[in-house]
Formats: structure tokens, sequence, C-alpha cells
């Protein structure tokens, strides 16, 4: 199995440590545009394979998309990341350029991939992904619910002092600030309901303190986060490669799915060898859908500034 990342940045270099340490794959090709950095960046990966145990080759080029041929899984984060203040928003301009030229260029070397797209806006990016590729809408994955989930799991831990790994919740929705939805209702410790725990008050703190999650670190590190990113995709690309079948939240074509049509937007979904197997329907109440329409209507007006690049 083969994996290109795409932008050797913080997200997508510590993408390449978290699946080379891992031994997710045996190949991981790392490019970027700037002179010599991915070189740089899989170079150093590699150097850790005697001490980490593992064998997976990590090589890195500058924009030779040759070097890519025949990926099973490519993994977009290349563009400009969020500065503090910064909406995500703010980035489509820039970005939308990078992705579809990135797209078009991976598409020239290997036929069939499943594309994760990570580069913000994402749930715009991933649209603009399916739309330029011609692909399958099953083989375009937007990775952004698996991170917003992880922090969702982390804040819920700290509130209940309990392990993050007997937690289970999701985001869902879009992957911004205003647009992801924390389903409090639908998350568990080992099979019991948060409330069994905490008071409304300080769920509803966990959901404030998820929506913020990526400002917030972004505000501490002066730029946007890379450790939860970097394993996130990594979660999702062994999902694929390895025909997990887990359930991930994450941004998909909606073709009638929850009553939504031609928009990418985070709901739970099962991966696999495919990209996307399944879409999960889940049982909203009539709160959580009226979240769900507006977050539906934040993304597809950002899609409107996509004119230009479709
Ligand atoms: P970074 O600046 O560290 O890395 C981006 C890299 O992309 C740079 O090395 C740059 O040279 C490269 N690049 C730019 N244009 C390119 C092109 N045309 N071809 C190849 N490489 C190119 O940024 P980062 O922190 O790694 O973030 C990358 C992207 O991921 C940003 O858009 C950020 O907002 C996004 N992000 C998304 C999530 C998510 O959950 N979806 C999480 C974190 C960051």
């Amino acid at each position: 199995m083969k994996v290109t990342i795409v932008g050797a940045g913080n997200v997508g270099a510590t993408a390449a440590d978290v699946i080379a340490s891992r031994s997710i794959v045996s190949e991981v090709v790392l490019l970027d545009i700037k002179d010599g950095f991915a070189e740089g960046k899989a170079l150093d990966i590699m150097q850790t394979s005697t001490t980490k145990g593992f064998n997976t080759r990590v090589v890195g080029v500058t924009s030779d998309y040759s070097k890519t041929n025949n990926s099973d899984v490519v993994v977009i984060t290349s563009g400009v990341p969020r500065k503090p203040g910064m909406t995500r928003e703010e980035l489509v301009g820039i970005n939308a350029k990078i992705v579809k030229d990135v797209t078009k260029n991976i598409l020239n070397f290997s036929k069939n991939p499943v594309i994760v797209v990570v580069s913000n806006p994402m749930d715009t990016m991933t649209y603009l992904a399916l739309k330029s590729s011609g692909l399958d809408k099953k083989r375009i994955i937007g990775m952004g619910g698996a991170l917003d989930s992880s922090r969702f799991k982390t804040y819920i831990s700290l509130a209940l002092n309990k392990p993050a790994n007997d937690i289970h919740a999701m985001v869902i929705g879009g992957h911004g600030d205003t647009t992801m939805i924390p389903l409090h209702r639908f998350a568990k410790y080992n099979g019991l309901p948060l409330s069994d725990f905490i008071n409304k008050n300080e769920i509803d703190e966990v959901v404030k303190s998820t929506m913020i999650g990526g400002a917030t670190l972004t505000k501490l590190l002066g730029t946007s986060a890379w450790y939860a990113p970097g394993s996130s995709i990594a979660y999702v690309v062994d999902t694929i490669v390895n025909d997990h079948k887990r359930i991930i939240p994450s941004s998909v074509y909606l073709d009638g799915d929850y009553g939504f049509s031609d928009v990418c937007i985070g709901v739970p979904c099962v991966l696999g060898k495919n990209g996307i197997e399944e879409i999960i329907s889940l049982d909203l109440n009539n709160d959580e859908k009226l979240i769900l329409s507006k977050s539906v209507h934040a993304v597809k007006s950002m899609n409107e500034s996509l004119i230009n690049h479709i």
C-alpha cells in the first residue's frame, strides 16, 4: 500500500511520521513545493526508523508528481494554515487554487485513489476536489470529524476524569467553529450517557470547548495545531488501507442523505478500502436537525465562492 501526502508542513509531516511509525503502509511519499523541504522531512522521519522500529519507506519530493504514481490513498494538506484571528473561511480563495491544482496533478499519476482532503476550509475544499476530480463520490473524504471528535472525547474525559479511550462521542456538521455539532446526546462513557456523570452546564462547557478547540490551539501556538490533526489523518488512512470499517464522522457528498444534496459535510460514515463504504443515518431530534440544516446552509454559502474554481 502506498500513501501520498501533499504538503510537508506541520500537519502533513506529522501525518507521515505517525503513518510510518505505526507501519500503516509500506511507502509514504511526501510532496511539497518548497525546494528540498519534503526531502528533509522525509529523511528526518526515516532516521527515526531504527529507534522506533519501523520499516516504512518515506520518500520526500519537490513537486515531482511522477513519484506519487499508483498511490492508493492521497492526503491533501497543502495550503495556508490559519493565523490567529483568521477564520477557516478566509482561507478559501488561497487554498482553492492549490487544492484544485494538486488534485489534477495527482490524477495524472494515480488513476483511482481515495483522496483525503484536509486543507481548510475543509468541507468546501472537499466539495472542490470532488467536482474537479470527476472521481466517484465515495472516494473523496474530508478529514475534520475525526479530529473534532477526538477533541470532544478529550474534553469529555477531562470533565469526567475518566479515560478518553472509554469515551465514545462524535462531532458532525461543518468543520468550523460555528458549524460543527458535538452530539452530546449520543456521547457515552462505556455505554452510559454523559448526563449520568455531569450536569447540563458542564456538558454545555464541554461542547463549547470542543467548538473552539481549534481556535484555542491557534491562539496558544500562533498557528494551527498539528499533532492531533496529523494523528487523525493517520487514523483515517489506517481505517481505509486496512479496511477496518470504523465509523468516523467525515465530510462526504450528500445526495439526499439527511435530506440534503450537493454539499460535502460531516456525517458518520463507515470507512474502508473503497473509501466511504456507508453513510450512517442517525435518528436526530428536531433541535439537532435544525442545527445541521444551519450548518449545511453555512457550508453551501461558502461553496458559492468557488464559482471561479469549478
Ligand atoms: P503548513 O504551512 O505548515 O504546511 C502547508 C504546506 O503546504 C507548506 O509546506 C507549503 O509549502 C505546502 N504547499 C503550499 N502550496 C502547495 C502546493 N501547491 N503543492 C504542494 N505543497 C504546497 O500548514 P499546516 O499547519 O500543515 O496546515 C495545512 C492545511 O491543513 C491548512 O489549510 C490548515 O488550515 C489545514 N488543517 C486542517 C485540519 C482539519 O482537521 N481538516 C486541521 C489542521 C489544519
